[in-house]
């Protein structure tokens, strides 16, 4: 990401949240599904989180990060925690912290859980919902590197890795992004549903989707060391159609460094116009870019190179604590 002046303001904001999450060496988190409606008329979504997990340790509760609702009327209320067995069960949120009861064990063995969470709110953070600069509504995801708890309960943290899938119900005249690849597409009367899966385990900091008015351009597949990736852009349908190629440098650029590092982790490369806050943020498999990086001038190669090694350095390989956080920079 383009971030260095913005990483000073975050210091004191991680040495304060690195003690956050005391239960890393208890719970490993296997995989997310995200379930999330969104619509023109409201700033809240509805969703539902299934979270697969193993408890290694014999806890009682299940911690995860998940902002609460304030009083301005942004945050996150859950309206229920169900088992595998879609039963009712016992969970508090209190202090930005969404703690759920687990049935208890007295072997010390590990054993694997699944839980469903309903949750409904006005994201404060985290998933941007605001116009672009041609005054069109967008979402953005925007996470790193300790967002993602404004609208996902997440254990909000670089070493618990996961895998996530996305099943995203947005009004027609959206088209959806989000980390992995693209499963199916189903149309309804006045809703898409898009469904998105990874196959590898990755951070919640560059787990996203977004949905905005795209024109997307397939450039061809890059066949690669250990699988072929197909390299995209998705622009605004407002921006001018020249813009496309102002990312196709990212198919000689991901050739070059998967040669150079090593196999690319991921199963697409898109390369999104976006509302980020940053001037590029890398997360896994689709790069979110400043809006105004598409002017058809091709002249951002520098950023695209820059985001493309990040696929390497804090996606592929992450923090194991927050200290270590200058690997995504
Ligand atoms: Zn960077």
């Amino acid at each position: 990401m383009n971030k260095i002046s913005f990483l000073f303001l975050l210091v004191t904001q991680l040495l304060s949240s690195q003690f956050d999450n005391k239960q890393l060496n208890s719970i490993d988190i296997i995989s997310y599904r995200f379930n999330i409606e969104i619509n023109d008329t409201t700033n809240v979504i509805n969703a539902k989180a299934v979270i697969k997990f193993v408890r290694k340790k014999p806890v009682k509760t299940l911690g995860l990060n998940l902002f609460q609702k304030k009083a301005d009327g942004y945050g996150m209320t859950v309206s229920k925690v169900l088992n595998s067995t879609h039963q009712n069960i016992k969970f508090s949120h209190e202090n930005d912290s969404l703690h759920i009861f687990l049935p208890q064990i007295t072997k010390r063995t590990k054993d694997t859980l699944n839980i469903e969470i309903f949750y409904q709110g006005q994201p404060a953070d985290g998933l941007y919902i605001r116009k672009n600069k041609y005054g069109k509504r967008t979402f953005f995801g925007d996470n790193w590197p300790n967002r993602a708890r404004y609208w996902l309960p997440t254990i909000d943290h670089p070493s618990d890795k996961a895998k996530v899938a996305w099943t995203i119900t947005a009004p027609k005249h959206y088209d959806v992004v989000a980390s992995g690849r693209r499963i199916f597409k189903i149309s309804e009367d006045k809703t898409n549903t898009f469904h998105y899966e990874t196959k590898v385990p990755i951070p919640t900091k560059v787990m996203v989707f977004a949905a905005a008015d795209f024109n997307i351009k397939n450039f061809e597949k890059l066949y690669l060391k250990k699988q072929c990736v197909p390299v995209s852009s998705w622009i605004y349908q407002d921006s001018p159609v020249k813009g496309f190629d102002d990312y196709k440098c990212a198919l000689s650029i991901l050739k070059f460094y998967d040669s150079l590092l090593g196999p690319y982790s991921f199963q697409k490369l898109a390369n999104v116009q976006s509302n980020t806050r940053f001037g590029g943020m890398e997360n896994a498999g689709n790069i979110f870019y400043d809006e105004n990086t598409v002017d058809g001038t091709k002249s951002v190669e520098n950023l695209v190179a820059h985001e493309v090694a990040h696929q390497w350095f804090g996606n592929a390989v992450t923090e194991k604590n927050w200290r270590d956080i200058w690997l995504s920079e």
